[in-house]
């Protein structure tokens, strides 16, 4: 079987690798001069708006799948094999547009932050003063890592803030005082089956995940989570790996938002669990039976941004596992990620701090006490 992937970045490296061993043919599509994916499979350099290209390259794939979700609708609407896309637009459509996701989540009864559509400089004055002074603007769009986002404090300029996101349709929200965020990834078979990976905990820096740590052991948060991402798979009818991220308030779920493909928390999979998200997503998008989503032990993902550090203080580190994307070096690119794991959490706080990974000591500490 062939899978398109449109984006051709890590998450489409990361899939190819996982298709090589199932017999599944995977080549990315992408408009960029340089795609990472570019190293394991085929890739071509085409705009996602140039209908030609897209039509032939999702006429050549038996089933279209996404690395990157801000592909044009418009530009997919128009495609012949509608069904061979997976997840469908439906889902795709929804994700891309952070007011139609707040919309999803308060029709599905997913608790989420109070939030205010922002198109001129005079609704965000307004909506700042009914938020108390305190949120954060976020381009409604193509938004992602932090970027398109400001921070909105009672000395904020309206103005200046709306002009840093350049002036574009926005989103702003109530600011959340989280304990700590967390992610739930699921995965659903075209068949209706479901399956859950053990509940993530995750920190991030500046709007930049940057550790992950798994299983995230509380049943009463996992039960929420499930329940909340269980309801948005069936609305969507969705094929594939869905994450979502929360917000940990007073011990209740918050939704933040939603990625319709594998996700950046999800990499601790790979080595951490039975089966990884990415193979658990070709799985599903191929109507393959799905693998066990079990953790093999308690493992922790540390993301690397801008260069790789050096291998070898890693690698002499028991349960390292080491992923260099091969990605040219560039402030703030995520170029690579390791992930530990250990059979229990002493194991893994240990083996952590003798990496240098000290953020981890904190994340547990404080999920603990939240
Ligand atoms: P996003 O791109 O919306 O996922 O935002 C990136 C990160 O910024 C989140 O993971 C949070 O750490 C932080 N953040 C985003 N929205 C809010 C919010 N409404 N309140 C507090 N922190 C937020």
């Amino acid at each position: 079987m062939k899978v398109g992937v449109l984006g051709a970045g890590q998450l489409a490296r990361m899939l190819a690798l996982a298709a090589h061993p199932l017999g599944l043919k995977v080549a990315a599509y992408d408009p960029a001069l340089e795609s990472c994916a570019t190293a394991v499979c085929a890739v071509t350099r085409a705009a996602f708006e140039d209908a030609v290209q897209l039509q032939a390259f999702c006429a050549a794939h038996d089933v279209v799948t996404f690395d990157f979700e801000n592909v044009p609708v418009a530009a997919l609407a128009v495609l012949n094999n509608q069904s061979a896309l997976r997840p469908n637009l439906q889902a795709l459509e929804a994700a891309q547009d952070r007011i139609s996701e707040k919309q999803l989540f308060e029709r599905l009864g997913i608790p989420t932050p109070r939030y205010f559509e922002i198109s001129t400089v005079a609704q965000l004055r307004s909506a700042i003063v009914q938020l108390n002074g305190c949120g954060i603007l976020k381009t409604r769009r193509l938004g992602y890592d932090g970027r398109g986002q400001v921070r909105i404090e009672p000395s904020s300029d309206a103005a200046l803030a709306f002009s840093s996101i350049a002036c574009a349709p926005a989103i702003l929200e109530q600011f959340v005082p989280f304990s700590y965020e967390v992610s739930q990834i699921a995965v659903r078979a075209i068949s209706g089956e479901i399956r859950f990976y053990p509940l993530i905990a995750n920190v991030h820096r500046a709007g930049v995940l940057h550790l992950s740590c798994s299983p995230w052991a509380s049943t009463k948060l996992s039960g929420q989570a499930q329940a909340h991402v269980a309801k948005l798979l069936l609305e969507l009818d969705y094929v594939g790996v869905l994450a979502v991220e929360f917000f940990v308030v007073e011990g209740e779920l918050v939704a933040n938002e939603m990625a319709p493909r594998v996700h950046n928390s999800g990499h601790l999979t790979i080595e951490g669990n039975v089966t990884s998200q990415f193979e658990n997503h070709l799985r599903a998008i191929a109507d393959l039976p799905l693998g066990s989503t079990d953790a093999r032990g308690m493992s922790c993902m540390l993301n690397f941004l801008g260069e790789m550090p050096d291998p070898r203080a890693f690698l002499s580190g028991s349960g390292a596992h080491w992923h260099d994307y091969g990605k040219t070096a560039r402030s703030g690119r995520k170029v690579g990620h390791v992930t530990i794991c250990a059979s229990n959490k002493t194991e893994l706080l240990e083996r952590a701090e003798a990496l240098g990974v000290n953020a981890l000591h904190a994340l547990l500490e404080q999920a603990e006490n939240a």
